[in-house]
């Protein structure tokens, strides 16, 4: 009976099928991880800041939640020209909420 050279190498081709598997898994995960601890993503939009607190609209724009100022400045995510902007109040130095930019 022949032997597979190779496959004598990595123990059989059942433990490079659970290897790529696991690779699979562990992308997935990483990922999810990513995602879940992503400050952008997890910031929510301008259109759920002011849904989720009505109380913050002023009229001409939103002030902070969580001391009520009304000067809230953007920055850029990942950068000064990132168009994902994220919108912190100067006050209290929370990040509020997020958009994107269309320049
Ligand atoms: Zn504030």
């Amino acid at each position: 009976m022949d032997i597979d050279p190779f496959a004598q190498l990595v123990g059989g081709y059942d433990n490079l099928l659970y290897f790529g598997l696991g690779v699979l898994v562990l992308g997935a995960m990483l990922r999810w991880v990513r995602l879940r601890t992503d400050v952008y993503l997890n910031t929510p939009t301008y259109r759920n800041y002011v849904a989720r607190h009505p109380e913050a609209a002023t009229g001409d724009g939103v002030k902070c939640i969580h001391c009520g100022s009304a000067n809230i400045r953007n920055r850029g995510y990942q950068g000064e020209q990132d168009r994902s902007r994220l919108h912190v109040c100067e006050s209290c130095g929370r990040t509020l909420y997020r958009t994107t930019s269309s320049f």
